[in-house]
């Protein structure tokens, strides 16, 4: 087993890494006193930037004007960039821009293409996916209200939804909804492409979320579609298909998620460190000095070095056996590096005392938004509940293979 970055890599996350300190974090106290709308334009310049420099697009192939880094490389990157709150955003690789790429390339039209895709990865348009409801359970996505039904040529899209991060000031949308009703539950919905000056496309409103309600691409908003009118050959992919493409989304999507998150808290360490060597509770004593605060850096690196290499193992996994069969590594890291996130963010944000509830370093604001991992992408309890099945299954095949009475032995 080699743990080798090769030196190609070593160079390129080096240029990252560069990219973040140098260029993002100094607008971090800005952006996180004045949100997004202020910021527009400052960032708008750092993502020319990240072309000029080389780094835009890590995740996408080579044809459509990405870098071409595979699963476990663009990882690593995204735990560079995780460091700063913008850093996914300014290189065109954030969520749900990224794995809205990801989905067009692998299922989308020629002309899908030419009018979606091309401007997203060039950056000239944001997009946003449209599934969850309000009335209905995200976690059950195979169960929904929003029907689009044919009528001529077209569909015809009727429903709310919310939570469509970044729907603020999107291009397009990418909306889940019901289009063969009778179909079993898992091939009942289609991904269907609504431009946002559809008639009847609503953006309502931005929900607030922990006292913010965000604007631009770092918002999610309420979105109803009333009697929405789109071509048929907006459909992306199979009509039926949109549960299975949903699936293909997902497992690169919380590859992505989870390296972010280990970002945030290689950040959100080297803040506590750096607090902790620097805040004296009495002369000559710094909180480095206090066991309690050493033992939230040791437990801090070992669970990040450990989140880690999970992560990388379940995206080599990926790579080397496809998502079927790297459903459970996949399942046991989005959970697990969730949890790693929060403790690590609650740690520092302790360290820090009443610096830590301010927004004067990004852990608050990060804590806000990044609890959130634990419900997107399937709640911590689903992922927990469906890989325990999975892992217990030839336990009872065993059982059940026992002869008569040999259980009671
Ligand atoms: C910040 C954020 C961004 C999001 N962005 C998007 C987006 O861009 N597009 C989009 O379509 N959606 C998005 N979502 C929605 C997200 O996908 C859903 O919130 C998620 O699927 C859970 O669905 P729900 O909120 O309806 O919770 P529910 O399905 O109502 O579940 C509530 C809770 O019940 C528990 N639970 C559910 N099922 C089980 C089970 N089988 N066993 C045990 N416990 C269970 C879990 O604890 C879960 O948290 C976003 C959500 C958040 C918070």
């Amino acid at each position: 087993m080699d743990f080798a970055i090769s030196e190609k890599m070593q160079d390129l996350l080096a240029r990252y890494r560069h990219f973040v300190d140098d260029e993002l974090i100094p607008l971090e106290a800005e952006f996180l006193l004045k949100g997004m709308g202020p910021m527009q334009a400052a960032y708008d310049a750092k993502r020319e930037r990240a072309k000029e420099l080389g780094l835009w697009l890590p995740q996408i192939e080579k044809d459509h004007g990405g870098l071409g880094l595979s699963l476990v490389e663009h990882g690593l990157v995204s735990s560079e960039l995780g460091r700063t709150p913008m850093g996914h955003y300014t290189c065109n690789c954030q969520a749900p821009d990224a794995g809205n790429m990801e989905i067009l390339i692998q299922f989308g039209t020629d002309e899908q293409k030419a009018k979606y895709l091309e401007p997203l990865v060039a950056g000239e348009i944001r997009s946003c996916f449209s599934m969850t409801e309000p009335d209905f359970p995200g976690s059950n996505p195979t169960w929904m209200g929003t029907v689009a039904e044919k009528d001529g040529d077209d569909y015809v899209i009727n429903g709310k939804k919310w939570f469509t991060s970044s729907a603020d000031g999107a291009a397009f949308a990418i909306v889940m909804a019901v289009t063969n009703p009778e179909a079993p539950p898992h091939l009942r919905a289609s991904q269907i492409i609504v431009p946002a000056d559809t008639p009847g496309f609503n953006v309502d409103c931005n929900t607030p979320c922990m006292g913010h309600r965000g604007e631009g691409w770092v918002s999610h908003s309420e979105v109803s579609y009333d009697n929405v009118r789109v071509p048929q050959r907006n459909l992306l992919g199979a009509e039926g298909a949109g549960f299975i493409i949903a699936q293909e989304r997902l497992g690169p999507g919380r590859i992505h998620h989870c390296m972010r998150w280990l970002g945030i808290c290689e950040r959100a360490w080297q803040l506590m460190c750096e607090r902790a060597v620097s805040r004296e509770v009495a002369p000559d004593r710094p909180l480095s000095s206090r066991q309690f605060v050493q033992g939230w850096i040791a437990e801090s690196r070992a669970e990040i070095n450990a989140a880690r290499l999970a992560v990388l193992q379940a995206a080599w996994m990926i790579e080397k056996v496809g998502q079927k069969a790297a459903r459970n590594e996949v399942s046991l890291i989005k959970f697990h590096t969730a949890k790693v996130l929060m403790d690590v963010l609650d740690r520092a944000i302790q360290v820090h005392g009443a610096l830590g509830m301010t927004d004067y370093t990004p852990l608050a604001a990060w804590w806000r938004n990044e609890r959130a991992g634990r419900i997107y992408d399937g709640a911590d309890e689903v992922h927990k509940v469906s890989v325990a099945k999975r892992l217990v299954r030839p336990f009872a095949e065993a059982q059940a293979e026992e002869p008569a009475g040999a259980a009671q032995n």
